[in-house]
C-alpha cells in the first residue's frame, strides 16, 4: 500500500468509522463527503486556526465558497500546508477579499459575448458551451468565481436545448467546447443526451470537453462515463494540472482510461504564485504529462478576476518559464503560454523572442543556449499572387465553397485580395476627433 492509501484510509474514517476503501473510490461518496466548512477541514487534516484567523477565514467563504473532494483533501501536506500546492488551490485565504481597481467581475467579457444563456461566441468557427455550473472543488483560483455556488445558473435542460439550437442554426460552428463549471458533474445519462443531440449537427467537426476530475475527482472517470465518451467520437478532451505531484497514481488511472478510448488528452495549467511559478516544477509537470499521454497545451497567465490578485505572477516569469521548456525538453511538452485578453479579445500567445535581426535575404535567429545563427532567405521566390480564386490557381486546395474567402484581422493586412492597410480600433478619442473633422468639413 502507498502512503497515500493509508493516509486516505484514515480520512475515509475520520468521515465515518465505516467506511471502505471502495466507498472512497466511489466519485460519488467522494461529493456527497467534500468539505465545504472549516470546522471539517480542521477535524479531517488535523490543522488548526486561530479565532482571528477562522473568522476571516468564514468572512471569505460566505463570498467565495469552499469546496474540496476528500481525495483532493488528503494530498494536502498538513505538516508543511502554508506552502503546499494543494492546500493552496482550494483552501480559501482572506487575500481573496482584496479587490484590486483594475480586477473584474467578468474580465473576458463571456457574459458580453453570450448570444444565448451558456455559449460564449468569440472566435468565428468555435464555441463555449456551459453545461454545469458546478464543480467537485472549487478552485481558488478560479477565473469564473463570480460563478462558483450560484446554484441559479445551473443550466437547465431547456436552456441546453437553446444553446444546442444557436449551434444548429450557426453553420460556422465547427467545434464545440463544452465547459463549465465541469461537465462530468452531469451524470453520464445527461452526458450522452448532450453529446447525442450535438452530434446530430451535420457541420459539429469536433467536440471537446474541460474537466478538471482527472485531479480532483479521478474516480469519476469510471469505464461507464469512458463507453458514453467513446460514442461520440472526435471527441478531445482537456484538464488541468497546475503541479507535477498531482499526477497521482489515481490519476494516471484516470489518464490512461481516457486515453485508450482513444481521447487525445491536453492540459491547460494556470502560473499560479506559490504553486507553480518556478521553471523546474513546471519541466517536470509537462514531462509527467507527456509520460502519461497527455499534450500541455497552454500555460495561462492569470486572469484579472476579481479576488486573484494574490496568485498572479508578473508574465516574465511566465517567459522566463518558457524560455526554460522550448529547445530544454521535447516539443510536444511545451504549451503555448496565453494571456486571455482582458475584454473578450481572446487568447494572446506569448513567448520569448527568438527572431534577433532581418535584412532582405537573411535573418538572424538566436536558440535556447545562446547561440546566434543567420538563416538565408531564397534569391529567388516566386510569389504567387492571391486574388482569393482558389479554382484558377495552381496550387491544389480542391474544397468546396473554396471561393468564400474572406480575412480577418492582420491576416487581412497581409492578403493581396483585400486592400485594407490599417485595422482601425473603433469609439477611441482619435476616431472621436476624426469623426468631429469629417462633421467640420
Ligand atoms: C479558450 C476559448 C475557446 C477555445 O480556444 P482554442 O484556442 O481553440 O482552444 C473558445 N471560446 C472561448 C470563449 C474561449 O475562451
Amino acid at each position: 500500500m502507498s502512503i497515500y492509501d493509508e493516509k486516505q484510509q484514515e480520512i475515509a474514517e475520520k468521515i465515518n468509522p465505516k467506511s471502505r476503501m471502495s466507498n472512497w473510490k466511489d466519485w460519488k461518496w467522494q461529493l456527497k463527503n467534500s468539505i465545504k466548512d472549516i470546522s471539517t477541514f480542521e477535524k479531517l487534516t488535523g490543522i488548526r486556526f486561530e479565532k482571528n484567523e477562522r473568522n476571516l477565514l468564514e468572512k471569505t467563504i460566505a463570498k467565495f465558497p469552499l469546496s474540496i473532494t476528500p481525495y483532493y483533501l488528503s494530498l494536502i501536506d498538513a505538516t508543511d500546508y502554508k506552502n503546499d500546492p494543494f492546500f493552496i488551490q482550494s483552501f480559501p485565504s482572506p487575500l481573496e477579499l482584496e479587490i484590486e481597481k483594475y480586477e473584474m467581475l467578468d474580465p473576458l467579457s463571456e457574459d458580453k459575448d453570450s448570444p444565448v444563456p451558456g455559449i460564449t461566441h468569440r472566435y468565428p468557427d468555435r464555441v463555449l458551451f456551459h453545461i454545469s455550473n458546478i464543480c467537485s472543488m472549487y478552485c481558488r483560483h478560479c477565473t469564473r468565481k463570480r460563478k462558483v455556488g450560484d446554484q441559479d445558473s445551473i443550466p437547465t435542460r431547456d436552456e441546453i436545448l437553446e444553446g444546442i439550437e444557436y449551434i444548429k442554426k450557426t453553420p460556422a460552428l465547427r467545434d464545440v467546447l463544452l465547459s463549465g463549471g465541469d461537465p462530468f458533474m452531469l451524470s453520464d445519462d445527461y452526458l450522452d443526451w448532450i453529446l447525442t443531440e450535438l452530434r446530430k449537427i451535420p457541420h459539429v467537426e469536433v467536440i471537446r470537453i474541460g474537466t478538471r476530475m482527472p485531479v480532483v475527482l479521478p474516480y469519476r472517470i469510471t469505464d461507464e462515463l469512458v463507453a458514453v465518451l467513446k460514442k461520440h467520437h472526435p471527441l478531445w478532451i482537456n484538464t488541468h494540472f497546475n503541479h507535477p505531484s498531482a499526477i497521482t497514481d489515481s490519476s494516471k488511472e484516470s489518464l490512461r482510461k481516457l486515453a485508450d478510448a482513444g481521447i487525445p488528452l491536453g492540459n491547460q495549467s494556470v502560473l499560479l504564485a506559490g504553486v507553480n511559478d518556478c521553471p523546474r516544477i513546471m519541466k517536470k509537470l509537462v514531462q509527467k504529462l507527456v509520460q502519461n499521454r497527455v499534450r500541455p497545451y497552454y500555460m495561462y497567465q492569470c486572469d484579472l478576476s476579481e479576488g486573484l490578485s494574490h496568485f498572479r505572477t508578473p508574465v516574465g516569469k511566465g517567459i522566463e518559464i518558457m524560455e526554460s521548456l522550448i529547445g530544454h525538453t521535447s516539443g510536444f511538452a511545451v504549451p503555448t503560454y496565453v494571456i486571455d485578453a482582458p475584454g473578450g479579445g481572446g487568447k494572446i500567445p506569448v513567448m520569448p523572442n527568438y527572431l534577433i535581426s532581418w535584412s532582405t535575404n537573411k535573418v538572424v535567429l538566436r536558440n535556447y543556449e545562446g547561440v546566434i545563427t543567420t538563416y538565408k532567405e531564397p534569391d529567388s521566390y516566386e510569389r504567387i499572387f492571391c486574388d482569393g480564386k482558389c479554382k484558377d490557381c495552381k496550387l491544389h486546395l480542391k474544397l468546396d465553397k473554396a471561393e468564400e474567402i474572406h480575412a480577418i484581422g492582420i491576416e487581412k493586412l497581409l492578403s493581396d485580395y483585400d486592400d485594407a492597410i490599417s485595422l482601425i480600433p473603433e469609439n477611441n478619442d482619435r476616431m472621436e476627433r476624426r469623426s468631429e473633422r469629417k462633421d467640420n468639413e
